[in-house]
């Protein structure tokens, strides 16, 4: 299981792609979540968008591995789609913040390899949030906020990769 974390903006999402697209023997972990699809999101492919009583049903079910408030939403890791793959001898990827990482890393241990992933400054960090245009101005705001607590978590991961170039950011994950 490989978990990739960093505040929203710094990577993560086009690197976690490009892995994808390269192996062929690692799944991504599909979230569920109360928050609302963006503009291009598919459900079901970027997240399963469920409501606040489906996702309080997951949880009183067991159905997530972890979940976690993140923005004033929720997010959890199906449980059953992960052991699938792990049983055919499948890598899985996660996309989760630092709380659900601790929660793999309890259960999982050494099957567990954390990476954190850093924007070179916070300027360009916020210069790539607004770039992305998905989210208002209100919104980016309030993400440049808890990044800062993201960030602050990076030394519980294995390894941390600064992002200033997607490539030789991608070489270093692989
Ligand atoms: P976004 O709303 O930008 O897609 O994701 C916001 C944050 O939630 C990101 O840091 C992402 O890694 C985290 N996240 C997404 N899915 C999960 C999940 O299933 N569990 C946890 N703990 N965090 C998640």
């Amino acid at each position: 299981m490989l978990v990739l974390s960093s505040p929203s903006g710094a990577g993560k999402t086009s690197l976690s792609k490009k892995i994808i697209e390269t192996d062929n023997n690692i799944s991504m972990s599909i979230s569920m979540t109360t928050r609302q699809s963006r503009p291009g999101e598919i459900d079901g492919k970027d997240y399963h968008f469920v409501n606040q009583d489906e996702f309080q049903t997951a949880i009183e079910k067991n159905e997530l591995l972890e979940w976690a408030k993140v923005f004033d939403h929720h997010y959890g890791t199906p449980r059953r789609q992960v052991e699938e793959q792990l049983q055919k001898g499948r890598d899985v990827m996660f996309d989760i913040d630092w709380q659900g990482t601790q929660q793999l890393h309890e259960k999982a241990g050494q099957d567990l390899v954390r990476v954190f992933i850093l924007p070179p400054s916070v300027k360009v960090l916020e210069d790539r949030l607004k770039k992305r245009g998905q989210d208002d101005e209100a919104v980016v705001k309030r993400r440049m906020r808890d990044a800062a607590n993201e960030i602050s978590h990076w030394a519980e991961y294995d390894y941390v990769i600064i992002n200033d170039n997607l490539e030789r950011s991608f070489e270093e994950l692989v």
